[in-house]
């Protein structure tokens, strides 16, 4: 975490550095990844990628590096844009019965001829290291033991880094998808914030915001939030990432936001390593449950 003073010395904010963060818990992935090994179990990740989305690319990739670096067995399996549901669905059924398969996990947007749902139904649970099978939704619900999706597994470990207690907070969610907000808005209900999720069709979408202890962004519209949608003192969580003239940015307009609030993340820099490290802990910990 960054300290930053303003200009009279007075601690003013601090950003959450979601880059050293990523790094510590790595550092912590390396003994168990090595034990796993003494007992012949090399932890596994396979990503399933279809089409030629370039984000997508450069994340699957990121995650095979990731996988890589630690001395995992990460593997991404890049198919044509024309591949069929039902091919699909039965590599996806050729990974569930692979041993050496821990993790796995279909990178999203599929092409559209493809039910997304038929195909994240289909992966054993066992290796849903994404957290987005409906069981593995269900035991978050439910309060049961199970994968968390890996970008609000890492916004919670965020949020903890800051030292500050989730209990009692109001937490606002902005955005309501199954792999960021309802995974976000379940996991903070867990720490026992009291919740509210906003969407596109969320009235007076401000006079909420400014209600948030806690506000995370997960909107995918770049500089949506700013200063006037802030409550002083906040901790802000910038899932949101666009392309603007070829630069990552957030959804918070981070230097009008950032001088109002306790913590913040930036983009680059925050939720993003995190999530890629939440998915190597997540394999970590199936090969170390199911191996
Ligand atoms: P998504 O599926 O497109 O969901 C966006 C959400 O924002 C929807 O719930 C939508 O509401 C809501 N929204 C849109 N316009 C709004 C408005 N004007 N006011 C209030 N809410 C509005 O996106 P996602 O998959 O959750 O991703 C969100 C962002 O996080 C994207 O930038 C994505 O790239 C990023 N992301 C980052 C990581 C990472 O590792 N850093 C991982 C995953 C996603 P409706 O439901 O009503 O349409």
């Amino acid at each position: 975490m960054l300290l930053i003073l303003n200009m009279r010395g007075i601690l003013n904010m601090a950003i959450v550095d979601g880059k050293k963060l990523s790094q510590d818990i790595r550092e912590k992935l390396e003994p168990r990844i090595a034990a796993l090994k003494a007992r012949g179990i090399i932890p596994g990740l396979t990503v399933i990628l279809v089409g030629d989305d370039p984000a997508s690319h450069v994340y699957v990739n990121n995650k095979e590096r990731a996988a890589q670096q630690l001395g995992m067995n990460g593997h991404v399996l890049r198919l044509s844009a024309d591949t069929g549901e039902a091919q699909l669905l039965e590599l996806v059924d050729k990974l569930n019965a692979d041993a050496t398969v821990h993790g796995m996990l279909i990178q999203l947007p599929l092409p559209d001829h493809i039910n997304e749902l038929n195909v994240l139904e289909r992966v054993n649970p066992k290796k849903d290291v994404d957290g987005i099978h409906t069981l593995s939704m269900g035991n978050l619900v439910v309060g049961r033991k199970g994968f968390v999706s890996c970008t609000p597994k890492g916004i919670i470990k965020l949020i903890e880094s800051t030292g500050e207690r989730i209990e009692g907070k109001h937490a606002v969610i902005i955005g309501r998808s199954n792999i960021v907000g309802k995974p976000a808005a379940l996991s903070l209900l867990a720490k026992n914030a009291t919740v509210t999720i906003c969407h596109s069709k969320t009235k007076a979408l401000a006079d909420i915001t400014r209600t948030a202890d806690i506000l995370v962004a997960a909107v995918g519209k770049p500089n949506f939030v700013t200063a006037d949608m802030v409550k002083p003192g906040a901790i802000v969580i910038d899932a949101g990432t666009s392309k603007v003239d070829g630069k990552l940015t957030g959804d918070v307009k981070f230097d009008e936001v950032a001088p109002l609030v306790s913590f913040i993340t930036p983009v680059p820099g925050g939720v993003g390593p995190m999530t890629i490290t939440m998915l190597m802990e997540n394999t970590v910990e199936a090969a170390e449950i199911y191996g």
